[in-house]
């Protein structure tokens, strides 16, 4: 049965980098939206074209857009065993699609890691990182608008995800091998 993990917490929780070890731990893809859509911005396609302004504002590219780009990664042959999940669902929309295309094929989500930080640190993180990286979307307006778009749009899911029984929090608050090993911990107890 392959191995569903949903990465889900606040823009700066450290979410990707999670995913990311995992991922090479368990040895199946990290599924970033934020950096498949970035991938497009690059390449210049029509999705990146419609996704880059609205990137830069911190605003949220369209479910549609954004589900029917995850559909094609998931077909991709290396995903067959499973994925993990990082940057999506960030709707509900979103979360009732992911349910659909996984039990399309008779699976499901193993379980959510929300990784929990409080607001006061996210924001220097971001900061700090726009500093180190120059992602375009890491302006001190754009940031605020991602945080605003995660609290009315994303963070309602830690509902969803807990009546379903499927969310773990993990306190993000911590270094990142710490908190690598509760999510390791949690991962080999749900898959
Ligand atoms: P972060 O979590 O640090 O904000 P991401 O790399 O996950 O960054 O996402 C960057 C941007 O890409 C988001 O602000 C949004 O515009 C877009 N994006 C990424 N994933 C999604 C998604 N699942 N739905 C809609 N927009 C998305």
């Amino acid at each position: 049965m392959p191995v569903y993990l949903v990465f889900f917490g606040p823009p700066g929780s450290g979410k990707g980098t999670q995913a990311s070890r995992l991922a090479n731990t368990l040895g199946v893809p990290q599924i970033s939206t934020g950096d498949l859509l970035r991938d497009h911005v690059s390449r210049g396609t029509e999705l990146g074209k419609t996704a880059k302004p609205i990137m830069e504002s911190g605003a949220l590219v369209p479910d549609d857009l954004v589900t029917a780009m995850l559909k094609d990664r998931l077909l991709m042959e290396d995903a067959a065993g499973g994925a993990l999940f990082d940057g999506y669902p960030r709707t509900l929309p979103q979360a009732e699609a992911l349910e659909g295309l996984l039990a399309s094929t008779g699976s499901g989500i193993s379980a959510v890691l929300f990784i929990d930080v409080p607001d006061e640190v996210i924001t220097g993180r971001i900061l700090k990182r726009a500093e180190l990286e120059g992602r375009a979307d890491d302006t001190q307006d754009a940031v605020r608008e991602r945080l605003r778009v995660y609290r009315e749009k994303t963070a309602p899911l830690a509902r969803h995800y807990e009546a379903a029984g499927l969310l773990v929090t993990i306190d993000g608050n911590r270094g990142v091998d710490e908190v690598a090993e509760d999510v390791r911990r949690v991962a080999s107890g749900r898959s």
